[in-house]
């Protein structure tokens, strides 16, 4: 049952409309009560809202699968729209790729990491100036070149990517969509109603990876996790765990005197000096070290890009 709800209503917004067109001519052309409708409709949504949790025990009416095939869908329009998204070729530009790879793998190696084994983690380097990086469902990490280049230290390059790790693998993306259309959702759409909040809620998970803003919770969250996951990988890498201050507080600084709307990261990621203090608090309680920023060697990767 979950199978069959899951994917209609997230096939209906995107390609493969085979499983859509079952769906709906099993349950509108072959005369069925309307009354058996709505009950299953309800035993359906039930179902699925309770028996759809994350491992970190929120609700979530996606599967774990839903996020891998959402940021699949992204990824492969991210690969097939050059125009908007121009990726650095890996050819000419092996270091940095295996730099960000480095960095990533790193980093999962945290205990701390809850879909480590089954999301796919894989980083993409997107070719132009923009200070921008995201995360879409299912562990598919992009960064802009320009984002690359702002950063001062590897330390803080890490803390950022720790974050956005967090971001995929806390599924903020889908949590937040369940919270945003949640019971609506499931009614509306098992009982084939409204076909505009359809297009709208497609709209959002189309683009859901990287214009979806978070809340300040899953900020919060984010940055407590990066902390976590930069102090478990200590060993392997002596990074700064709350290094990633310096490159908020930058942007922020910066956004203030260059308002031009170049500071999208900042705007899918609300930045406040309760930010900051949760960080440096999470640090404090896990008794990490300093550790270190890596300047040189970050500047030395940069000083690569095109
Ligand atoms: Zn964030």
């Amino acid at each position: 049952m979950k199978y069959i709800y899951v994917k209609f209503f997230f096939l209906n917004e995107k390609i493969e409309p085979k499983y859509y067109n079952y769906y709906i001519f099993t349950t509108q052309k072959n005369n069925i009560d309307m009354k058996n409708i709505v009950l299953a409709s309800i035993l359906i949504g039930f179902s699925v809202f309770f028996s759809s949790c994350s491992k970190d025990g929120k609700i979530n009416v996606f599967s774990v699968q839903d996020d891998i095939a959402l940021g699949a869908q992204l990824d492969s329009t991210i690969v097939n729209t050059p125009q908007e998204y121009p990726l650095l070729p890996r050819k000419g530009n092996e270091e940095v790729y295996n730099y960000v790879e480095g960095m990533m793998n790193t980093i999962l190696t945290s205990e701390n990491i809850n879909y480590k084994d089954e999301f796919v983690w894989q980083v993409r380097i997107i070719n132009q100036d923009v200070l921008n990086a995201f995360a879409a469902p299912g562990g598919y990490i992009y960064f802009y070149t320009g984002f690359l280049k702002y950063a001062e230290s590897e330390a803080e390059l890490a803390g950022v990517m720790a974050h956005e790790i967090a971001h995929a693998d806390h599924r903020h993306s889908t949590n937040r969509l369940t919270k945003l259309y949640g019971f609506q959702m499931l009614f509306s759409i098992l009982l084939g109603k409204n076909p505009s909040q359809l297009a709208q809620i497609a709209g959002q998970l189309a683009m859901g990876g990287s214009s979806l803003a978070f809340s300040r919770n899953d900020e919060y969250e984010a940055d407590a996790s990066s902390v976590k996951y930069l102090t478990d990988v200590q060993n392997m890498r002596n990074y700064e765990p709350t290094a990633i201050v310096d490159f908020f507080d930058r942007m922020q600084d910066d956004s203030l005197t260059q308002a031009d709307g170049s500071f999208e990261f900042l705007r899918t990621h609300p930045y406040d000096a309760n930010r900051k203090e949760n960080i440096y608090d999470i640090w404090e309680d896990l008794g990490s070290p300093e550790g270190e920023k890596f300047i040189a060697e970050h500047q030395a990767i940069i000083s690569k890009l095109p």
